[in-house]
């Protein structure tokens, strides 16, 4: 048997992490057993639509290089794969449901349920449709439709007895059928809910692996008594744990974040006197603030680095290896690596793997990467971006840091003298300003044209030995005085032939100025 799976993402504008991970996991599972992977966009609930959302999908997808058998854009045996353009297909399956008796024709209206449901609210019970119009004769239905009363199909759900399916992470689910409503199938306007297309739509689709959400987990019963409506074997059902974090949170009405608490209800305070927001455990949310696959690709986060670290969040491989490319993950991953509690998005963790995967990538790719970055804030025709590159490669976590770690060549920051205070290397601002002096001249003397560093190094050091300083006591305050920042990446050398011959006298004097 081919393993056929699926990825059914709705277009909701971006690429929530947790989807991506299904994604990956569903793309990983068919690339692994040989088998086919679809793409389906599940486009019916058309009011949340937002514009240009499936090509974000697309996008998505291709970005993090996982490719689809069958899907819209590439079509396939089994299209369309765009349920909005699958309409039609839905009312003859729900029709045949209601001649075997597992569906029922609804005309109740909408005041009537809503009356019901505000019953069952005050009573504090979950409200469930009260199998009304089950009792409709055929006469009675076919009258009704013929003087086209508004109608919907619910899904006939046994009045007792269990419901329940195998799942491959969360073992026997089974349910009283009584606790489960009957769903409608087919709504007022002819078109399918999500809970009847996703079992027509796996079902005509050929899906051997139905992988998701566990959102979906109480409601695969009732899938598994339509797929036994009809005569079919369902899917292995495979409900994912889901990613959670450890962040601040956010009432949606009122915007207003939940606050720290002690043991006596009152607010905690942080060292300023104001109150400090909870921190809590909850599902990873892009309306909580977290970041979608977009966000962290804008931050300089490397799409190796995140598919990487998403697929061990909520999957482990067998032996210690953490390191994997795509390719290789799909020639390891299995079914039975899959976690069974829920993970937690770590974004510290997710910059650790980020770091290692810069350090792995070549000089020019690491350079092509950093490129952009280096342009916010500096120009390219003035600084040296290959030297800076290779300067800045094992220093960088996120790419996002590397305007902040560049800045100061653009423009001098204003320091303090105090910088020049070092311990270990014996300087203060009065050594600082000796050996500043000593140097002035030296370097003054490096012409124009042999400005680099090897020149810089040989020619500063012989002086510094002449001198009787110590490296330290010299090379510290030079650095200091022409880059404004304690920590830069390479030293005084580096700088200095970065800034260029004028750039670098010019700091020079102007710091020997302030001491
Ligand atoms: N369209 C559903 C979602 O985005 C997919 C559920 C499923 O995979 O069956 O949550």
């Amino acid at each position: 048997m081919e393993v056929r799976t699926r990825f059914a993402p709705s277009p909701t504008g971006f690429m929530h992490l947790g989807n991506l991970r299904t994604a990956l996991y569903t793309y990983l599972y068919a690339r692994r057993m040989g088998g086919k992977f679809i793409l389906r966009i599940e486009d019916t609930d058309q009011e949340r639509e937002v514009p240009g959302a499936v090509d974000v999908i697309y996008n998505s997808l291709r970005t993090a290089g996982i490719t689809h058998d069958e899907g819209p854009d590439v079509g396939g045996p089994c299209g369309p794969y765009i349920q909005s353009q699958r309409k039609d297909m839905y009312l003859p399956y729900a029709e045949k449901l209601v001649e075997t008796g597992h569906a029922y024709y609804c005309f109740c209206t909408k005041e009537r349920l809503d009356e019901a449901r505000a019953e069952a609210e005050k009573k504090g019970e979950a409200y469930k449709y009260d199998k009304h119009c089950l009792s409709l004769s055929k006469e009675e239905v076919r009258r009704r439709l013929a003087a086209g009363e508004s109608y919907v199909i619910r899904q006939n759900i046994p009045a007792e007895g269990k419901a329940g399916f195998d799942d491959a992470i969360y073992g026997h689910v089974e349910v009283d059928c009584s606790t489960l409503d009957d769903n409608v199938l087919i709504k007022a306007d002819g078109l399918p809910t999500y809970n009847f297309a996703n079992v027509i739509d796996d079902h005509t689709m050929g899906i051997t692996h139905v992988m998701r959400g566990n959102e979906y987990l109480s409601s695969a019963p009732k899938y598994n008594l339509l797929y036994e409506a009809f005569g079919w074997t369902p899917p292995v059902y495979i409900h994912l744990t889901p990613v959670m974090v450890e962040g601040t949170y956010r009432n949606k009405k009122t915007g207003e974040y939940l606050m720290a608490t002690d043991e006596n209800g009152n607010h905690v305070l942080d060292e300023n006197g104001d109150p400090v927001k909870a921190i809590v455990k909850r599902k990873l949310s892009k309306s909580q603030g977290d970041p979608s696959f977009e966000d962290l690709l804008s931050e300089g986060y490397l799409t190796e680095a995140i598919i990487n670290y998403l697929v061990l969040l909520g999957w482990s491989p067998r032996g210690e290896r953490e390191f994997f490319t795509l390719k290789e993950l799909e020639e390891t991953f299995d079914l039975e690596g899959l976690s069974k509690s829920p993970s937690f998005f770590d974004k510290a963790k997710l910059t650790w793997f980020n770091a290692e995967y810069i350090r792995k990538l070549s000089p020019e790719a690491f350079l092509e990467a950093a490129a952009p970055w280096l342009a916010k804030a500096l120009d390219p025709a003035k600084f040296d971006f290959k030297r800076l590159s290779e300067l800045l490669q094992a220093r960088t976590e996120v790419l996002c840091q590397l305007p902040d770690m560049v800045d100061f060549l653009a423009k001098m920051p204003d320091f303090d003298n105090a910088l020049y205070t070092h311990k270990k290397m014996k300087t203060n601002p009065e050594v600082a300003k000796a050996a500043l002096e000593t140097l002035r001249p030296v370097l003054e003397g490096v012409p124009e044209s042999d400005w680099n560093e090897t020149t810089l190094h040989d020619t500063v050091l012989a002086a510094v030995a002449e001198s009787g300083m110590k490296n330290g006591q010299a090379l510290w305050p030079l650095r200091i005085a022409i880059s404004g920042r304690e920590n830069t990446p390479g030293g005084a050398f580096e700088i200095a032939y970065l800034l260029g011959k004028e750039e670098t006298m010019r700091r020079l004097d102007a710091s020997l100025r302030k001491l």
